[in-house]
């Protein structure tokens, strides 16, 4: 489109404001961590860190990748910070959530992908926080098993790796990535015993054949979640919103993804991948 799209009235949000959402300000800042919310520009700040929740995003704010929708910085990262799962853990701590999310920037420089990173802080969240579950957003880890098995072998209750768009439009979207691959990580994630969860944007330019295709072939590697949302344009810089998809629309997918067998399926315009993530933990509340 030539015009920006004008925002529809579906995807006004509240604003930030109350003291939950100041104490995640204060442990965010207080133990120099970051968060996707931020980072992405999250339209749900509001409501998630009104809460008291938000999504930890480790191993630095730079990534070395440069998907088309994405608002985080592509750099040379910083060196690898070694204690940073502890102070995860202990912001998880003092936040008191019964579930939290942790995902991160992709480091393909370096040789474990920074898989040693995300065990550590899996293993540290859960060592402080025993009663608290985790959804971890995974990198592709390039398809490196050995990388996405340490993540296994820590063993969070859900791993999730977003798709991001139907295979058409992977290269445009998502470089660096490639669409069987992450299709294989999921597979190679469920055959490793853990509960699944992957996102795809909508209003990217796809067709609804299209994303009809992508949730088939999710279905056919036994993904447990799947989450729906609308594509915001972070910056004039990034990929363009070609529409904004109605409601019903999101409402009839959320039919098609459960006919096909998901389990859990958030799909809505304000749907983001770690949005109510708290809700399809342990088990399905669809139906
Ligand atoms: Fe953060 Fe996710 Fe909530 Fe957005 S939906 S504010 S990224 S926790
Ligand atoms: Fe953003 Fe992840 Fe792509 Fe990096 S790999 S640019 S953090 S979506």
């Amino acid at each position: 489109p030539e015009a920006k799209l004008k925002k529809p009235s579906w995807l006004r949000v509240k604003l930030p404001i109350g003291d939950s959402y100041k104490n995640v300000r204060n442990l965010v800042d207080n133990h120099k961590l970051h968060t996707i919310c931020e980072s992405g520009n999250c339209p749900n700040m509001g409501e998630c860190w009104g809460e008291g929740t938000a999504t930890f995003m480790i191993l630095g704010n730079t990534c070395t990748r440069s998907c088309g929708f994405c608002a985080v910085a592509t750099g040379r990262p910083d060196p690898v910070d070694w204690d940073e799962p502890q102070r995860v853990a202990e912001a998880i701590h003092l936040m008191k959530v019964k579930h939290a999310v942790l995902t991160s920037v992709d480091r393909d420089e370096l040789k474990d992908g920074g898989s040693i990173i995300w065990y550590n802080t899996i293993k540290a969240v859960k060592a402080l926080n025993p009663g608290t579950t985790l959804e971890t957003l995974i990198p592709d880890f390039k398809g490196q098993e050995e990388n996405i098995q340490r993540v296994i072998d820590a063993a969070p209750e859900v791993v999730s790796h977003n798709m991001e768009t139907v295979e058409r439009l992977s290269r445009q979207v998502r470089i660096q990535a490639k669409y069987r691959r992450s299709l294989e990580v999921l597979k190679y994630l469920k055959q490793g015993g853990r509960r699944t969860k992957t996102g795809i944007m909508l209003g990217l330019g796809e067709t609804k054949e299209e994303v009809i295709q992508a949730l088939e072939d999710l279905a056919a590697v036994n993904v447990d979640v799947l989450t729906l949302g609308q594509y915001l344009q972070p910056t004039q810089k990034h990929l363009p919103v070609h529409r904004f998809v109605h409601p019903n629309e999101f409402a009839e997918l959320r039919e098609i993804a459960y006919e096909l067998g998901f389990d859990y399926v958030e799909s809505g315009p304000l749907v983001r991948s770690s949005y109510h993530s708290e809700r399809h933990v342990l088990q399905g509340y669809g139906r």
